[in-house]
């Protein structure tokens, strides 16, 4: 059986990734800060399933050497989805930056001393669609490039992840030759959660449910379903003609009001919040409320995005955004976590 290493293994996509491989006949191996999470992650991935679900769970962190290079051993495939992703930033964006940085140079210098074939990294949007001020293109493809300069109109999160990324592709056209690279630059990613530790990304459905936002602040989102970002994963592992490249992945761009129209549609008994906040107001609230300072910079902000390579290189037809959008509600009420 071809060997996967998947680092972050007991993450939000890293959970649907590693059950999407394991539909395909491949043996993974995932790592994770704490391998003592292996029997918690098996029963997790297992109730799922609906089967049980065998991974072998190996220690890695990003900010140190020690066991990268025993990870790697055996390995065909890296699919590198480890990076800090907050619920609230920190006050010093290195925090981010640099376990970011050079957690994905260890996981790529291992693996080109393994002989991996190719990894899949899992960059983000923020690496694309951020930095632009007012010269932001119209519609957003994969030729294009954050800035991570402009601190303005970045967050350390945004940045941490473009200059990830820009330091994996440096390495693999560099010192790192040989080895295959493939990012995948999801938009906010929601769908179904395995366990109630939750990816930040979820807040997006839980503010509101939880009754944490007055009314809905004036921003869109690119919304993409977990289970195609895994799916995603898997093709840009395996498609021959997606070496080298990077991936957008993102379905319907919505408001945040009209994510709150399907939510109240959706759980008519649940009091939400209606109507939108003007945005002078969500500055002043994220003094008080600092999980809004995420969202700053994207304040009456459209953003369009190209997902046509995504479909034609990767074939993903996409699962609806209302979909994802319940499933994740669904997901988390069924958790106890709504
Ligand atoms: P998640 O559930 O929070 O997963 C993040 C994973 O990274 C966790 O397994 C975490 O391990 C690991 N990690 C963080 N810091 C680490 C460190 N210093 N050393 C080792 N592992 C570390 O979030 P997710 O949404 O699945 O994110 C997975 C990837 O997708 C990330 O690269 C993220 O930037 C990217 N992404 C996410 C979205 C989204 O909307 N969710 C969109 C675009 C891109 P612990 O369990 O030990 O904390």
């Amino acid at each position: 059986m071809t060997r996967v290493l998947v680092t972050g293994a007991t993450g939000f996509i890293a959970s649907h990734t590693i059950l999407a491989l394991i539909d395909k006949g491949y043996r993974v191996r995932g790592t994770a800060r704490s391998p003592e999470k292996a029997d918690k992650l098996t029963a997790v991935l297992s109730t799922y399933a609906g089967k049980p679900v065998d991974i072998e769970l190996v220690a890695a962190d990003l900010t140190s050497d020690d066991g990268w290079a025993e990870a790697m051993d055996g390995v065909t495939y890296l699919q590198h989805l480890a990076s800090p992703i907050p619920n609230e930033l920190p006050k010093d964006a290195d925090e981010l930056i640099v376990p970011a940085r050079d957690g994905a140079l260890r996981a790529l210098k291992a693996a080109k001393a393994a002989g991996v074939k190719r990894a899949v990294m899992t960059s983000s949007f923020a690496a694309i669609g951020y930095g632009w001020g007012d010269s932001r293109p119209a519609v957003l493809n994969e030729t294009h490039w954050s800035n991570p300069d402009n601190i303005k109109d970045n967050t350390a999160y945004t940045r941490s992840k473009a200059i990830a990324e820009k330091a994996a592709w440096d390495y693999v056209t560099g010192e790192g030759a040989g080895l295959e690279l493939t990012t995948i630059n999801p938009v906010a990613v929601l769908g179904p959660a395995m366990s109630a530790d939750v990816s930040a990304s979820l807040e997006l459905v839980q503010q509101p449910m939880q009754g944490k936002l007055p009314a809905y602040p004036k921003l869109t989102f690119g919304i993409v379903d977990v289970r195609d970002v895994a799916r995603a994963h898997v093709q840009a592992m395996e498609v021959p003609e997606a070496a080298g490249e990077r991936f957008i992945l993102g379905e319907k761009v919505l408001s945040y009001a009209q994510i709150g129209d399907i939510l109240r549609e959706a759980y008519p008994d649940r009091k939400l919040p209606k109507g939108q906040l003007p945005s002078w107001f969500v500055r002043l609230l994220s003094n008080i409320q600092p999980v809004l300072k995420q969202i700053l910079p994207e304040l009456d902000r459209k953003r369009a995005y190209d997902n046509s390579k995504s479909r034609t290189v990767l074939g993903i037809d996409y699962i609806p955004a209302k979909e994802a959008i319940l499933a994740s509600t669904e997901s988390l009420i069924e958790l106890g976590e709504l």
